[in-house]
């Protein structure tokens, strides 16, 4: 049975400026992902658009004194969205399913409690944190005062849209910053009905606008407009490359960039329970059908283990169903479209040719067209050469590969691309921390895999899985510029 009728859910389209949905030309289709139904279309913002959006939110913010309130105030105001969120629960983890991939069951679990708890978490920074004063010379004084940076450009993927969002917004808003932000293209209606909760929270309008469109339009006009004093992206390497190009030459603005991943699980021949730890491995690597970016997708395993490991973990996703995310019982999401599908697959048939063996999956579950479901996939005979172990493939694809001893295994670990997170499995405690200075990323995790609902923790990558943090107070910080002032009695 459906959890609800996906033709029955009222989308809000369009941009979102100053407090109300505005419409355009609507060019850009919307497909859900679960049975490739057209169910929308939204507009492309055009530069005027752009423009129009940041202008708004500039002028607002000088209106509003968002930036310069008690930052009590803010909290206030943020904490009251999070409660709002909450009371809409139901409408939002609808909205987020219908046109993601997101599963009913885990936007109802997941997604639209961590989203509030994520404003929750902001909102009580904002009056937590002051500057310094620094004890210069006795006849001076020194001072650093962090100041918002006015408007902030936020760049949100698709995988988990509300989600992402609010690592964005609420870090931001916190700070005292007005924000434009420009969701996926691909899952563009949740975040509209999530800005009119903030509005009627008591966010002065236009503190928060959204355009709607493509990214090498809409997405890069915002990066250049010039009232655009930082810009905040999450989504693949290679657009953070050209975002932070941009960035460079229009304005010289700060960016943090959350970016891809090809994510380690290193398992040793003492991690334990295997069935225990195949089960964090399964997981590790099909959530969100291997639309995360931490996803574990490169299994490195000790030789004397690894066949009982792979068998494990192969009689675990012998059992995945796939189904659409209206249904309460789907633990097995969609691929976000076809093309998705298609690179995916591109990148396992590269694979063979390279000469790497399907232990399982390789294609695509039969669900006579409607959707895009790609089976949870084993690869082996992979080499760090190999286009499944170098590139990302952001759906579920695991590849396999066995080492000796601990100094083959760090070595395997590091990639040379990306350093987003890691999962190192073992019982032995010296092995784990000497694992965990060793692995360069920007998460470690020992005898798991995945985040808990610690915001404290920051998160983000190292080399090409980009710069800065999202959540943590380092995110918090990172939304302000810092001024020196120096007095002299
Ligand atoms: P993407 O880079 O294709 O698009 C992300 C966003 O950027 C979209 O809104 C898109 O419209 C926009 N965009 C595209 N080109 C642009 C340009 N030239 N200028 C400005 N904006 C542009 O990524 P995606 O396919 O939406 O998301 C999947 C990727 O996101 C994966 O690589 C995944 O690892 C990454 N991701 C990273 C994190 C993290 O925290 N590190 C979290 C989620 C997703």
């Amino acid at each position: 049975m459906p959890d609800f009728d996906p033709d029955q859910i009222a989308l809000p389209s369009g941009h979102f400026i100053d407090g109300r949905i505005v419409a355009g030309a609507s060019d850009i289709e919307v497909i859900r992902p679960s049975d490739a139904w057209l169910m929308g279309v939204i507009p492309d913002a055009s530069d005027s658009v752009v423009d129009e959006a940041v202008e708004n939110a500039h002028r607002n913010w000088r209106a509003s004194k968002w930036g310069t309130c008690a930052p009590r105030e803010r909290a206030r105001v943020l904490l009251r969205w999070a409660d709002l969120i909450d009371a809409h629960a139901d409408e939002l983890a609808r909205l987020e399913a219908v046109g993601s991939t997101r599963p009913i069951g885990e936007a109802r679990a997941f997604d639209i409690p961590f989203t509030a708890e994520c404003i929750r978490f902001f909102a009580e920074c904002a009056d937590k944190f002051g500057g310094d004063t620094i004890p210069t010379r006795h006849d001076s004084l020194g001072m650093v005062l962090p100041e918002p940076y006015g408007v902030v450009a936020a760049i949100a993927p698709w995988n988990f849209p509300l989600t992402m969002a609010s690592w964005k917004c609420a870090p931001v808003l916190a700070a005292g910053n007005a924000m434009v932000l420009k969701p996926s293209e691909l899952t563009p209606h949740s975040i509209v009905r999530f800005a009119q909760l903030a509005v009627e929270a008591g966010l002065p309008a236009g503190i928060f606008n959204i355009v709607q469109g493509r990214g090498q339009g809409a997405g890069a006009a915002l990066v250049r407009h010039p009232l655009i004093g930082k810009v905040s992206f999450t989504g693949s390497t290679r657009t953070g490359a050209s975002i932070m190009s941009e960035a460079a030459q229009f304005g010289t603005k700060p960016v943090t960039l959350e970016l891809g991943g090809k994510s380690p699980q290193v398992v040793f021949d003492d991690a334990g329970d295997i069935d225990e730890v195949a089960q964090r491995i399964v997981r590790g690597f099909t959530s969100n059908a291997g639309q995360a970016c931490v996803s574990g997708t490169r299994l490195i395993v000790q030789r004397g283990i690894a066949e009982r490991v792979v068998d494990a973990v192969i009689a675990r996703i012998a059992t995945f169903e796939p189904g659409p995310t209206w249904m309460a019982s789907t633990r097995f999401p969609p691929i976000i479209n076809a093309l998705q599908a298609t690179r995916i697959h591109q990148a396992m048939r590269d694979s063979i040719d390279e000469g790497a063996s399907v232990l399982c999956g390789g294609e695509c579950f039969d669900t006579a067209g409607k959707g895009f479901f790609y089976r949870p996939t084993l690869l082996a005979n992979v080499t760090s050469a190999s286009r499944a172990v170098r590139e990302e493939i952001f759906g579920p694809v695991l590849t396999v590969q066995t080492f000796d001893d601990e100094e083959e295994a760090l070595a395997l670990a590091d990639h040379p691309t990306y350093g987003l997170a890691a999962g190192v499995h073992t019982r032995d405690i010296g092995r784990a921390l000497r694992a965990m200075r060793r692995i360069q990323a920007g998460t470690v995790w020992v005898n798991r895999f995945g985040r808990t609902w610690d915001f404290m923790m920051p998160t983000g990558g190292f080399k090409g899985s980009g710069i800065g943090k999202d959540l943590g107070r380092q995110a918090f910080e990172a939304n302000f510029r810092y001024k020196a002032v120096l007095i002299d009695f």
